[in-house]
């Protein structure tokens, strides 16, 4: 029996502290086990992804990698850090554009578009695949030219009254309006943590995305705040196509119907969440769930 070592592994299972015997080891993967497991092409796919490498200089931080993602759905990327979720999330939108040395290779297909296409304009891109990130990030402006600040860079709006509605919708939408709705002139970052969340949250939504991309979006709140924004998601989601990074597999399991499991820049899994989490199919993926490694 091999066990790996507990040096080898970011963590192991309290229980057990041990991998499975015929794990295969979390800090290398064999060619056999690059391969995704489960369902890839799905019936009402939003965004198609094919074949995407992702490299930072000399390093490969995503491998061939291929999914789509579905209209409306709400799907979570999970998986030890360093494997690439936020990497590949920020392909959605191009936000790797701004990383000097990020080179993207393969297909990304929405509206039968591909994205890395050259004639592709970025900034009707990232409002239609809007971003919400790790830490709550307001302008430094107020409650109102927060949320205000897409529309009228993007020329959505003609006059005051119909901006005012924007901002008050938009507001209600990301489930602040009552809490805010007095102070609208008062700085985005006097709200607390998770109020300054959701404003990024309407300030996304402003824009009339049609995805939105949110990279461990509660790691900064505590739950109370946490409960809020996975409310929120299951709200949004009636309308929007939902791709969320967490490091939280409760939360995965709450709020998405598909979730992904990544390793060391493989998409090692994809599957309904229900099923990653009861029925893993992969080893590495079974390992991850069951705490062997972090
Ligand atoms: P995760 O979100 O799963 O924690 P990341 O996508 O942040 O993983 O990182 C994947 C790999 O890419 C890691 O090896 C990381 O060091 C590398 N990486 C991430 N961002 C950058 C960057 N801006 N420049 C260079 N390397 C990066
Ligand atoms: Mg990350």
């Amino acid at each position: 029996m091999s066990y790996v070592k507990e040096s080898e592994t970011s963590a192991t299972n309290p229980m057990t502290n041990q991998l499975r015997p015929d794990s295969p080891s979390p800090n290398k993967i064999d060619r056999e086990s690059r391969k995704t497991v489960g369902k890839l092409a799905i019936d009402d796919p939003r965004i198609i992804c094919k074949n995407v490498n992702v490299f930072y200089g000399e390093n490969q931080a995503i491998n061939d990698l291929s999914i789509e993602i579905g209209n409306q759905e709400v799907i979570s990327f999970i998986g030890p850090s360093g494997c690439g979720k936020s990497t590949f999330l920020r392909t959605l939108n191009r936000m790797n554009d701004t990383i000097v040395g990020c080179r993207v290779e393969g297909e990304i297909r929405i509206d039968d578009k591909n994205i890395y296409d050259k004639d592709m304009d970025v900034v009707p891109l990232r409002a239609m695949v809007g971003m919400v990130f790790q830490k709550p990030n307001p302008f430094p402006k107020s409650i109102y030219d927060n949320v205000a600040y897409g529309p009228r860079i993007h020329g959505l709006i003609t006059d005051k009254n119909e901006l005012d509605a924007l901002v008050e919708e938009s507001l209600r939408r990301a489930g602040l309006w009552d809490e805010v709705k007095d102070r609208l002139n008062e700085p985005g970052t006097s709200l607390s943590g998770g109020q300054q969340q959701r404003l990024c949250i309407a300030r996304t939504i402003s824009v009339n995305p049609e995805v939105i991309l949110m990279d461990e979006p509660c790691s900064a709140l505590d739950p109370i705040a946490t409960a809020k924004i996975e409310q929120l998601i299951s709200e949004l989601s009636q309308q929007f196509t939902i791709v969320i990074v967490t490091h939280s597999m409760q939360q995965a399991a709450r709020v998405s119907s598909r979730t992904a499991y990544f390793h060391l820049g493989y998409l090692i899994e994809v599957g309904n969440t229900n099923d990653i989490f009861t029925h893993p199919k992969h080893p590495l993926t079974e390992d991850y769930i069951t705490g062997r490694f972090g």
